[in-house]
């Protein structure tokens, strides 16, 4: 149906390890609609939930409740022969792209395996034209590329080359887990760069993850930012990063060197790792013992994501609900 989202995660939910398990994403939803192409930012600490929805999305795991629905099909249960299909309209870039392959493989021989893989030319010089325009579709030449072994590469120029090699399968999403972290930061722009092009110009969407949030705010659209596995605030990127309403969130941002919003952010933001019991028998919000506003009602139940502002800006938080007040 043309009106269903292309994306529609529905209360999805991912404990490892039985009841006393560990809750790596809890209750999640999110949309991406079917007209409109979008970079939505999955942004969160180490150990936050990211790479557990990531592998959700391509079907590599399973939700132990809730559902993830793309194009109609129900992501949780294809067959084997399905998620084939599946993958051309779902591809992946992760992080250290050359890193599962042979080091005597020269880049054009990525390019056959997924060609061969997926079925998409019928002869060389069609398999050849195709991977030019990929290359070119994310600023590389592809004659010169193509000859080169993977050391011979820069780590931003790997970095594209997956972006092209998964653009190659025309799909309609692409995840992106942490693709950029280990480029340094002029080349992050430019990897981003190519990421808006393929969205404008090729009508695809991403779901991008990292736990750096200068480069998320160079992105716009929208951004999910996780907290141990729950959604603590969600928005366009610029309300969010100018108007942070999660207490969370607000002292992730004031530690933000630059909040300007018309300038870049200069330098790097890592986000501060921390480990926190988070079993699937916890209730309330996970922030209580680090938050400044924290109250008794915050510990009975995780607070429903309240309206706070702009629309789709919404807030994990009982600071913005009914719960507070009726409890105080
Ligand atoms: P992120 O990508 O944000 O760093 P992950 O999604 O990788 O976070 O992990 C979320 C939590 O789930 C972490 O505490 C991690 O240790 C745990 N986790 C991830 N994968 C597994 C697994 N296969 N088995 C058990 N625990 C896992
Ligand atoms: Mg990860």
């Amino acid at each position: 149906m043309p009106d269903d989202p292309l994306l529609d995660i529905r209360n999805v939910r991912k404990v490892y390890g039985g009841p006393d398990g560990l809750v790596a994403l809890n209750d999640f939803s999110l949309q991406i609609p079917r007209d409109e192409p979008q970079i939505v930012t999955i942004a969160g600490e180490s150990g936050s939930g990211k790479s557990t929805l990531a592998n959700l999305v391509l079907g590599f795991t399973k939700p132990t409740s809730g559902q993830i629905v793309f194009d109609g099909m129900d992501v949780g249960r294809l067959s084997s022969r399905e998620m084939a299909q599946y993958h051309r309209k779902v591809q992946a870039v992760f992080q250290d792209p050359f890193g599962s392959y042979n080091p005597f493989y020269r880049v054009s021989h990525v390019f056959d395996m997924v060609i061969k893989n997926f079925k998409l030319a019928d002869t060389k010089a069609q398999a050849r034209e195709m991977m030019e325009e990929g290359l070119n579709a994310v600023g590389l030449k592809g004659s010169d590329v193509l000859r080169k072994y993977p050391h011979q590469l820069s780590g931003g120029q790997r970095q594209r080359i997956m972006m092209a090699r998964a653009y190659m399968v025309k799909p309609k999403l692409i995840v992106a887990d942490e693709p950029v972290s280990m480029v340094d930061a002029s080349l992050r722009a430019s990897i981003l760069d190519v990421m808006m092009k393929l969205r404008d110009e090729g009508g695809i969407s991403f779901l991008y993850v990292t736990h750096d949030l200068s480069t998320a705010y160079q992105i716009g659209d929208k951004i999910v930012l996780f907290y141990q596995g729950t959604l603590a605030e969600e928005g366009n990127v610029t309300d969010v990063i100018t108007n942070p309403k999660h207490p969370y969130v607000q002292l992730l941002i004031d530690s933000v060197p630059q909040a300007d919003p018309t300038r870049r952010w200069q330098g790097e933001i890592e986000l501060p790792a921390e480990e926190e019991l988070r079993t699937a028998r916890a209730t309330g919000c996970r922030f209580v013992p680090r938050c400044p506003h924290a109250a008794e009602v915050c510990k009975a139940a995780l607070p429903p994501l309240h309206p706070v502002g702009a629309p789709g800006h919404r807030a994990s938080c009982t600071l913005y609900g009914p719960e507070r007040a009726a409890a105080e």
